[in-house]
């Protein structure tokens, strides 16, 4: 049975020495809750490191080490001190982190470090091929891991492979300052997947690579020269039903059984009317924006003294990375700012911060989600923010202001909280002030949306997306079985032309005989065109048909000199040589319901697009989205719907800013098919670049040579590359 195969820096278990035994302890990160319903035994492993150095685990206690990760489907790698000091806390953490987050100031390029960097992930792409069996699918997650999905596509050519980024990806002005750019984009390319949280970091991934390695990038496919990558964003959402549990369970919980650290919060908000809490929760790292929060919370002070005595900033922040030396620095800069400011307006009875230097249990934590008035996050950079969003779900009455920086992914979703900019102190002092006043029937407003949200998209339908996304990616690799063709290849297409009697070829227009332009009007026949048109239509024992989306007007002028029979309109019209046009028609819409819950999901996924039902179509409008997400996501739409409505008959009209999908009945399959039945052939070639042209490969007889032009998924038999190798075959039947 196939199964999935996690990998990440750490597994999502704890393991520790204790008296000489090694004690397992499962992690609840989000990660871990939202892979749970692939992580089940039997159905995935999940490959990482322990978190013990190999110095750190006795020798006698490797194989009960290994066992007992074993036990939860867990395959732990070991690491030296020194490789996780190269891999770990060298390039992982003073290279990429500060570069993906805009620091770059604190990138160090340490050539060990890197070197460091691709053993330790080449170990772990090894363990993986030692576990993987033909049919699995591997899910690599973050940045300490970019080199994995090559390393293993190296091994295993034919694998499924995704990966997911949690942090930001950078934009190309700063992503190309790295010494090994070349290398961390191929590495990632490797995968069939790539998954960002946000349509912004995706771009600037995309927009590296064609500038950096040239690949060509087709809306959010990259075209490698054997395969394509997609890349999508994801945006990873939290446990919210866990949240939500979790604040029912505070509200319920009896008054002996309150935590201290809640007696003090409800001491401070019953202290005076409008004492108010707010709260920050972070790691502390540098992108978190933590000195500027309590910079801009002394600028508020200041503005606002009125506040003085009654509000006050619950300041937790979670140590990490604390080898690192800017981690160090910060750490000194925080205690200094706090001290100061405490100090500045301190009275008796009240200091404004109250500031905890360690990471709290989960139930604590809910004491401070759901005790605080308002959440005030200013990140400079941040992938998503999580904390965002757990405060959000723990509110259980829909009560609280949510002050959110615009730098974190989590941002871009949550439009109905106070979204500042952290560099902007009176912007965040005026939003404290303004979440300080605001009414509670706001309040529940804003969260309702908010939770709403946040509960449709958690962290398990993140996961589901992700991988129901990756299958696809593996569904349309199997259905390319187009071959290139070969001068073999060429030589017997040649062959069974010259042996035929009655020879038919369909030709699209554009995109295959010509390349694309701006302006379609430009794209007029050529001179080398039309020649080689009129020889082709000229030969003996042949019928050359042009089967166009063009209209017929303007192929009608275009090849009114030459002897060749037209299909316009992707088959409404169809001319025989010089004759009248005749019109096709077929109308129906009894395919409407079931296409609409796949152009529903779209809608979902595409902020300000939205679904126009007609009689006989329906329409995907896109005028209002970001521009660059719209037409990204008219590309990805029309391709679902091309496998949709293939055994339909439908079409896809793509309008200004809309997408149509038409009963025409009428596609150039039909077409073709109407047209081969009052005409006798022993030779059938057809030929064309988009999706169009796809009903035409499918619904020619078996025996049809039928060609794509370009590397895309296709039911046609044969791919050549681009409309120069398209002229040069049909220059090959003038010769046979
Ligand atoms: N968190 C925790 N213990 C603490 C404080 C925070 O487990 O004492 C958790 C918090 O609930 C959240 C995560 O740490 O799920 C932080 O995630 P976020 O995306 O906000 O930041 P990151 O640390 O990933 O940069």
């Amino acid at each position: 049975m196939s199964k999935t195969i996690i990998i990440s820096n750490r597994l999502p278990l704890q393991i520790s020495i204790k008296k000489g035994k090694s004690v397992v302890t499962p992690s609840v990160g989000g990660l871990a809750t939202g892979l749970k319903s692939f992580h089940r035994d039997g159905d995935s492993i999940w490959i990482g490191w322990s978190g013990l150095t190999t110095e750190e685990i006795p020798e006698k206690l490797l194989n009960e080490v290994s066992e007992k990760a074993k036990e939860a489907a867990c395959i732990a790698v070991n690491f030296t001190e020194k490789e996780i000091e190269g891999f770990y806390y060298g390039f992982s953490n003073r290279s990429i982190w500060p570069l993906f987050h805009y620091f770059m100031e604190f990138t160090e390029w340490e050539t060990w470090h890197w070197e460091t960097y691709k053993s330790v992930n080449q170990k772990y792409a090894d363990a993986v091929i030692e576990h993987y069996n033909d049919g699995d699918t591997i899910w690599v997650h973050d940045y300490q891991l970019l080199l994995v999905p090559n390393m293993i596509r190296e091994q295993r050519p034919n694998a499924n492979i995704g990966f997911f980024n949690h942090i930001p990806f950078p934009s190309y002005e700063v992503f190309r300052t790295m010494p090994w750019r070349e290398e961390i984009l191929n590495g990632l390319l490797g995968a069939d997947l790539i998954g960002f949280h946000t349509y912004d970091y995706e771009r600037h991934f995309l927009s590296s690579v064609s500038r950096i390695l040239r690949y060509q990038v087709n809306f959010n496919e990259v075209s490698l020269p054997d395969r394509m990558v997609k890349v999508d964003s994801f945006p990873m959402g939290i446990d919210y039903k866990k949240f939500e549990q979790a604040a029912i369970d505070h509200f319920e919980n009896s008054l002996e059984n309150q935590s201290d650290l809640q007696r003090r919060l409800d001491h401070h908000r019953k202290g005076a009317p409008e004492a108010k809490l707010i709260l920050s929760i972070d790691r502390l790292d540098y992108t978190k924006g933590i000195a500027h929060r309590i910079r801009a919370f002394e600028y508020f002070l200041e503005k606002y003294p009125q506040y003085i005595e009654k509000i006050r900033l619950v300041m937790l922040a979670v140590p990490s990375r604390s080898e690192v030396p800017q981690y160090q620095l910060l750490k000194k800069e925080i205690d200094g700012l706090v001290g100061r400011i405490n100090g500045k307006f301190a009275s008796v009875s009240w200091t404004p911060i109250w500031y905890f230097y360690r990471s709290m249990p989960f139930t604590n934590l809910i004491d401070l989600y759901a005790s605080c008035d308002i959440a005030l996050l200013t990140p400079i950079r941040d992938g998503m923010n999580l904390v965002a969003k757990e405060y959000v779900a723990s509110r259980k009455d829909q009560t609280g202001v949510l002050i959110l920086s615009e730098m974190t992914g989590a941002a871009q979703e949550m439009n109905e909280a106070l979204l500042i900019n952290p560099n902007n102190f009176e912007q965040i002092s005026d939003a404290i002030h303004q979440a300080i006043q605001m009414p509670e029937e706001e309040q529940i407003k804003r969260n309702k949306i908010l939770q709403k949200r946040l509960k449709r998209y958690d962290v398990e339908k993140w996961a589901n997306d992700f991988m129901r996304a990756l299958c696809k990616t593996q569904e349309n690799r199997q259905s390319n079985k187009a071959t290139l063709i070969s001068d073999d290849i060429k030589e017997s297409i040649l062959s069974d032309f010259k042996k035929s009697k009655n020879r038919v070829l369909f030709l699209d227009y554009d995109g295959t005989l010509v390349d694309f332009v701006d302006k379609p009007e430009d794209a007029k026949p050529d001179g080398e065109l039309i020649t080689l048109i009129t020889q082709l239509a000229n030969m003996k024992n042949i019928t050359v048909v042009l089967i166009s989306g063009r209209d017929k007007e303007t192929l009608g002028t275009w090849w009114k000199e030459v002897d060749v029979e037209l299909i316009a309109e992707h088959g409404v019209w169809a001319l025989k040589s010089n004759k009248e046009w005749r019109l096709n028609e077929n109308v129906k819409n009894d395919w409407m319901e079931s296409i609409r819950p796949d152009i529903e999901a779209f809608v979902d996924r595409t902020p300000g697009s939205f679904i126009e039902e007609k009689n006989y179509s329906l329409a995907w409008h896109y005028r209002k989205t970001d521009p660059d997400l719209g037409e990204k996501r008219a590309n990805e739409l029309s391709n679902v719907l091309k496998d949709l409505i293939s055994n339909h008959g439908l079409s896809v009209l793509e309008g200004n800013k809309v997408l149509e999908i038409k009963s025409s009945g009428v596609n150039k399959g039909k077409a073709a098919t109407k047209f081969l039945l009052r005409k006798e052939s022993d030779f059938i070639f057809a030929i064309g670049d988009d999706w169009t042209d796809e009903y035409l490969f499918m619904e020619l007889p078996e025996s049809a040579i039928t060609v794509k032009v370009g590397l895309k998924n296709t039911n046609a038999n044969y791919y050549v590359n681009n409309t120069k190798k398209v002229r040069e075959l049909l220059q090959g039947f003038l010769r046979s």
